[in-house]
């Protein structure tokens, strides 16, 4: 067992801050990585409040996390020390069950291990995220990382990239398929690359006035002010799949009214009851469908990264210190994010 500095908060109300934490001894599957670069997600904030009303304190955030391997297990053969490696939400899942057998380990029948908040069974402690100095994970659930990519802004691509790759690729996004995101932050903005990539006509729903240029230039044909009822007209109909990203409780009939006849709703971003209700008419009508979908297997994330390495796609970020982590999530909350702040873990000395 190793003690690291890590940064992270013993209560909703409180502020994050530095704390020591530990890390199990290496063993034979496992890969150590000292952590360079951490995402920051809005599921990190939702953790450390406590919205989902499942976080046990003290919780140390953080799971888009790039590094350097410092150490490997005696069976590992995955990666060497010295290597780029990355960890994106999952850190274990019972590897038996259909789920985790089909490649699914986000939907483990027996629950899977979240990279924090979830238990480690060999350390016997709660496990704890990226916002720390070095993180000690079996081989199966390490990604790598594209050699052309730039690392720190390949962080996002753990949770905001697979996030929205996953139902992209289930609903059969290509050539010509069109494709809305609704909101423009961290999952959004990976939302439009990763559809435009894969060669979608993509179209971006926002309340924020003022975004329009920065989704053009991120790969949007379109932006619609979801605010504006004549612009929500005029796209009655039209799309095959949508991805929304809202973190809130939010009114997605709207959105409904603009699916094309067995076009999807995919809701990535809000965890609740809906209100107001969801009305079934338009549903009915046009055979459409309102789904959700929980970050992506360990295969389909390798598969994400390969893809972006590819098609050169990286997130857009603004590197912070951890020092500035609660400025950081104050900003996240007003949506003044461009697109993702990522933490330069060199900062936690
Ligand atoms: P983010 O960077 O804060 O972006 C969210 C965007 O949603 C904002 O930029 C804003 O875009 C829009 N928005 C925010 N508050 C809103 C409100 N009250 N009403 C309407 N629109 C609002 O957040 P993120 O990191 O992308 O995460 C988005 C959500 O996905 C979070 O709830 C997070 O926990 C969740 N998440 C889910 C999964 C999963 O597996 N399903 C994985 C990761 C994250 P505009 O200004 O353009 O409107
Ligand atoms: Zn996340």
């Amino acid at each position: 067992m190793t003690n690291v500095k890590a940064y992270g908060t013993g209560a909703p109300d409180a502020l994050l801050a530095e704390m020591n934490i530990n890390r199990r001894a290496v063993l034979a599957n496992d890969i150590e990585i000292e952590i360079l670069y951490c995402g920051v997600c809005h599921s990190d904030l939702h953790f450390a409040k406590n919205d989902w009303g499942m976080t046990t304190y003290p919780v140390v955030p953080g799971h888009e996390i790039v590094g350097r391997v410092t150490n490997v297990g005696s069976a590992a053969t995955k990666l060497k020390v010295g290597d780029f490696a990355a960890v994106g939400c999952l850190v274990d899942s019972c590897r038996t069950c259909s789920s985790c057998k089909n490649d699914l380990e986000q939907y483990c029948l027996n629950g899977w291990v979240g990279t924090y908040g979830g238990f480690d069974k060999h350390l016997n402690q709660p496990t704890h995220g990226g916002y720390s100095q070095k993180i000690v994970v079996d081989e199966n659930f390490v990604l790598k990382v594209p050699a052309n990519l730039d690392l720190a802004a390949v962080a996002p691509l753990l949770c905001a990239g697979i996030t929205t790759w996953s139902p992209l690729r289930h609903w059969n996004v290509g050539k010509g398929t069109k494709v809305a995101v609704v909101g423009l932050g961290g999952l959004g903005h990976m939302a439009i690359k990763l559809a435009k990539g894969l060669g979608a006509d993509v179209t971006l729903f926002s309340r924020t006035p003022g975004k329009e240029k920065d989704a053009l230039d991120l790969g949007a044909d379109q932006v619609i002010l979801s605010t504006d009822e004549l612009q929500m007209a005029s796209v009655a109909g039209k799309f095959d799949v949508i991805i929304d990203t809202v973190p809130y409780v939010h009114d997605i009939n709207p959105y409904v009214a603009t699916l094309a006849i067995d076009g999807t709703l995919v809701l990535v971003g809000y965890l609740g009851g809906l209100d107001p209700i969801l009305n079934t008419v338009p549903m009915i009508m046009g055979r459409k469908s309102v789904a959700a979908s929980l970050i992506g297997g360990i295969a389909e994330t390798q598969e994400m990264l390969d893809f972006c390495g590819q098609h050169n796609i990286v997130s857009e970020i603004e590197l912070i210190q951890i020092q500035d982590i609660n400025k950081a999530y104050e900003r996240m909350l007003k949506s003044d994010v461009r697109y993702r702040f990522v933490i330069d873990m060199a900062s936690l000395k």
